[in-house]
């Protein structure tokens, strides 16, 4: 894991958000590429009793993905986008974009309601909901989640949709 802590030349550019008002200072970052870090990262949060927040595209408007002094967990590296145009499916990283997604389906004339600003964390806007230009003739992006694989708060892997873990889902 590349710890990011304050003096680290990453430090400042990684803990920027949407909202520029938002100054917080995390004891530690941790940019996670697959579920093993975050599940490391959490491991390291508990060791040290740090609180932890998640940080997608960092849109949150109070905040809500940075923290002080404790850990953030940033998943903008997981950025990866596999699009199945036969079963009309995508199958995405946790730290794509709205505009990173729009770019990958819009190859096969595909898409979701997607947010009305293209940097904002893919991720986030669907957990919000989401709300965006197609919604009245498709709904919100949340109508269109199938399945969820997550780490929980206790550092488990699990898949959350209608069929696996559907109250979590
Ligand atoms: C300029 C602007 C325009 C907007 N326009 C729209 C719009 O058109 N439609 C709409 O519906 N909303 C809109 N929003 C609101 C935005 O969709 C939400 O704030 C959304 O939650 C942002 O997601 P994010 O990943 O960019 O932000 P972040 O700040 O990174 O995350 C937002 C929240 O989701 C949590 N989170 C993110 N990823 C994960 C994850 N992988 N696992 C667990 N928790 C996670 C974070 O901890 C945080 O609490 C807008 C916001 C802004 C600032």
């Amino acid at each position: 894991m590349k710890w990011v802590r304050p003096g680290h030349p990453e430090y400042d550019e990684t803990r920027r958000l949407f909202n520029a008002m938002i100054d917080r200072r995390p004891a530690v970052i941790a940019p996670c590429a697959d579920p093993e870090g975050v599940a490391e990262a959490l491991a390291y949060a508990k060791t040290h009793g740090l609180d932890v927040a998640v940080r997608a595209g960092g849109h949150s408007v109070a905040g809500m993905s940075m923290n002080n002094g404790g850990l953030v967990i940033d998943v903008r590296p997981m950025k990866s986008a596999r699009v199945d145009p036969e079963a009309r499916t995508a199958t995405v990283g946790a730290g794509l974009t709205c505009g990173e997604f729009d770019r990958a389906t819009q190859e096969y004339g595909l898409a979701i309601t997607g947010g009305r600003v293209s940097t904002t964390g893919l991720a986030g806007f669907t957990l919000g909901g989401g709300s965006g230009w197609l919604e009245r003739a498709f709904g919100f992006a949340c109508d269109d989640l199938v399945s969820v694989d997550l780490v929980t708060a206790g550092g488990e892997q699990v898949t959350a949709s209608a069929q696996e873990n559907p109250e979590l889902f």
